[in-house]
């Protein structure tokens, strides 16, 4: 399992993330088998979005629809640590759904994806899955 994603759109998700500071960015990830398609994002309306996130519920549901609706599939979700490891807080480990969706953490510099599953190594809820980029033709790049 891994997560392979574009250099030019890890570039723009962590722009977000840096744009976002001190608050947390948050996103929906589009995508199948692994690969990230696009993505969209949206507000955090958490309570304190400089140590938390939740997606704009609106935006969540809307986009779930239109996923069953035949539209982008939903492969996960992104969100920022601004000032943590890109690993999954404890917060994270609480609100996810082991519906082995990936969660992309990012912290303006750093990335790491993480699938969100039943009896995980991280709190019990997530496993560390490879993050992979490609460049513009296509070619895997060094970090
Ligand atoms: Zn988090």
């Amino acid at each position: 399992m891994q997560l392979l994603i574009s250099s030019a759109m890890l570039v723009e998700l962590q722009q977000l993330a840096l744009d976002a500071a001190p608050a947390e960015t948050c996103g929906i990830l589009f995508g199948e088998d692994g690969k990230v398609s696009g993505y969209r994002a949206a507000q955090n309306v958490a309570d304190d979005p400089s140590r938390h996130f939740e997606i704009d519920p609106a935006i969540l549901i809307e986009t779930e629809r239109d996923s069953r609706n035949g539209g982008k599939p939903i492969l996960g979700y992104y969100h920022s640590h601004p000032v943590g490891p890109v690993r999954p807080s404890i917060t994270d480990a609480e609100s996810a759904a082991p519906d082995h969706r990936i969660w992309l953490i990012l912290n303006g510099r750093d990335a790491a994806a993480w699938r969100a599953v039943e009896d995980g190594e991280i709190y019990s809820r997530f496993d560390a899955i490879v993050l992979d980029c490609f460049g513009a033709n296509g070619q895997t790049v060094e970090e």
